[in-house]
């Protein structure tokens, strides 16, 4: 049997026995040659000791401390030497369709902090309501945080909505960041955007009236291609970003972008016989490189959904998020140079039924495959779990559809595979109901986690 760890630590070996650690044990040792977020955890008859080259490693360091305590207050003896498989160990959360509360929010960072979680991606606006109050803009708060009537199958006509304000959003930031938790803000353009659109109809090609959307799809509400002034106003709400988010990385979306409008627009046309633009992958391309240019030119990253690919982008231009990519083209990007996130929806999408995606497949995917070169697997900055809210109305439903499917992610971001098997996963994986139900966080049934094929 392992030790009670999660996520397991990639050097491990148990010397028998525990004693209580004394109050001013473990020792704190800062030593450059342990790896950047690693830690050495030493503890014997004799000493223990904590070695780390940087906070994070510290902070990593104690969570597996505070994991080895027996319920008698003694500590196994052990010798620990570990760090993080990949660099980037994520978690999304979409507040666009449902929204948290501050506090439910911090519930999700804490517990993903104790397991070694490093990434926060915020899904800030899509098609059913805008979620940052933007001083800039204000329209888009009083306009496009609300709906008229949500849910599915029988909608609930009540108008919904609303955001978390700048000073929420800071305390956000800052809670993360005592974490060693990054925020990726999401402003998802040029699609997903019927909330902006709803404010500032004027962005949008033909400037028809548009309303936030109370059901789940892919709508053609997108953003003028051809306007300059759709460029001014996404410059001018990515600076209230910067200016919110310290992060290096933002997420720009890019996902599901309908061409109709675009192909029918004549700014749109005008645009693509200017810049010699073949089709509307390509106006997209024009598109992304533009807001990926300006991000670069203040000094951020742009990211974003695999469908930004398609327009044939320079592995410089922006990091490529691997979601719906059955060709692969991420992994092809990766092997020329760019930079990927592997946010796979088949073994990372934790809106989808324990019967779709059960946690023992979450666990055994590799999100490194043999299709990527030995340098396309350094270009792969690491793994991210989404929950995307359509589905999920509350935040019981939340803990259900993301625990114990999140701590496998956290697993497989930081052990490396065949370190420990699933049995023995799953097992520790039931021991986190206790703690996470301390912090508000209900997990999944344990006989739901995989049900059996019928
Ligand atoms: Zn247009």
């Amino acid at each position: 049997m392992s030790l009670n760890l999660l996520p397991y630590p990639n050097h491990l070996k148990e010397l028998g026995g525990a004693r209580k650690l004394a109050e001013s044990e473990p020792r704190l040792l800062q030593d450059g040659a342990v790896a950047p977020e690693g830690y050495r955890l030493t503890i014997t008859a004799d000493e223990a000791v904590l070695a780390f080259a940087d906070e994070a490693g510290r902070f990593y360091g104690e969570q597996t401390l505070r994991q080895l305590r027996n319920a008698d207050g003694t500590v196994p003896l052990v010798e620990i030497d570990d760090a993080p498989r990949m660099g980037w160990r994520g978690f999304m959360i979409d507040s666009s369709r449902h929204i948290q509360t501050v506090d439910e929010i911090k519930a999700m960072i804490d517990a993903a902090a104790s397991y070694k979680c490093n990434v926060f991606h915020w899904h800030l606006g899509d098609d059913p309501g805008w979620r940052m109050e933007s001083e800039r803009y204000p329209l888009l708060n009083t306009v496009g945080a609300w709906r008229d009537g949500w849910g599915f199958g029988n909608p609930n006509p009540a108008r919904y909505g609303g955001l978390f304000t700048r000073a929420q959003i800071r305390d956000i930031v800052d809670y993360c960041a005592a974490r060693h938790i990054t925020v990726v803000p999401e402003f998802d353009i040029p699609g997903h955007s019927s909330a902006v659109l709803k404010a500032y109809p004027n962005l949008s090609c033909f400037e028809k009236e548009c309303n936030t959307t109370t059901q789940a799809g892919v709508y053609d509400n997108v953003l003028c291609a051809g306007k300059e002034e759709t460029f001014d106003f996404c410059f001018s709400v990515l600076e209230e970003i910067m200016e919110l988010f310290p992060g290096k990385y933002i997420h720009i979306g890019g996902d599901e972008v309908p061409k109709d409008n675009w192909n029918a627009c004549p700014l749109c046309q005008k645009r693509m016989k200017e810049e010699g633009l073949k089709n509307g992958e390509e106006l997209q391309g024009y598109f992304t490189r533009r807001i990926a240019g300006f991000l670069k030119a203040h000094g951020r990253i742009a990211m974003g959904w695999n469908e930004v690919l398609e327009a044939g982008l320079d592995p410089d231009d922006i990091v490529a998020v691997k979601w719906d990519d059955p060709k692969n083209v991420c992994d092809a990007y990766a092997n020329r140079g760019g930079k990927v996130l592997n946010e796979n929806r088949h073994y990372f999408y934790l809106d989808y039924s324990y019967r779709t995606t059960p946690l023992r497949k979450t666990f055994s995917y590799d999100p490194l495959p043999d299709t990527l070169t030995e340098a396309g697997r350094k270009n792969v900055l690491g793994v991210e779990a989404p929950i995307w809210t359509e589905w999920v109305e509350d935040f019981r439903r939340m803990g259900y559809q993301c625990f114990p499917r999140l701590l496998a992610l956290a697993e497989r971001g930081w052990t490396a595979p065949g370190t420990r098997g699933y049995d023995e996963f799953k097992r520790v994986a039931e021991l986190q109901r206790e703690p996470l139900a301390e912090r508000g966080i209900e997990m999944a049934p344990y006989d739901e986690w995989d049900p059996v094929a019928k």
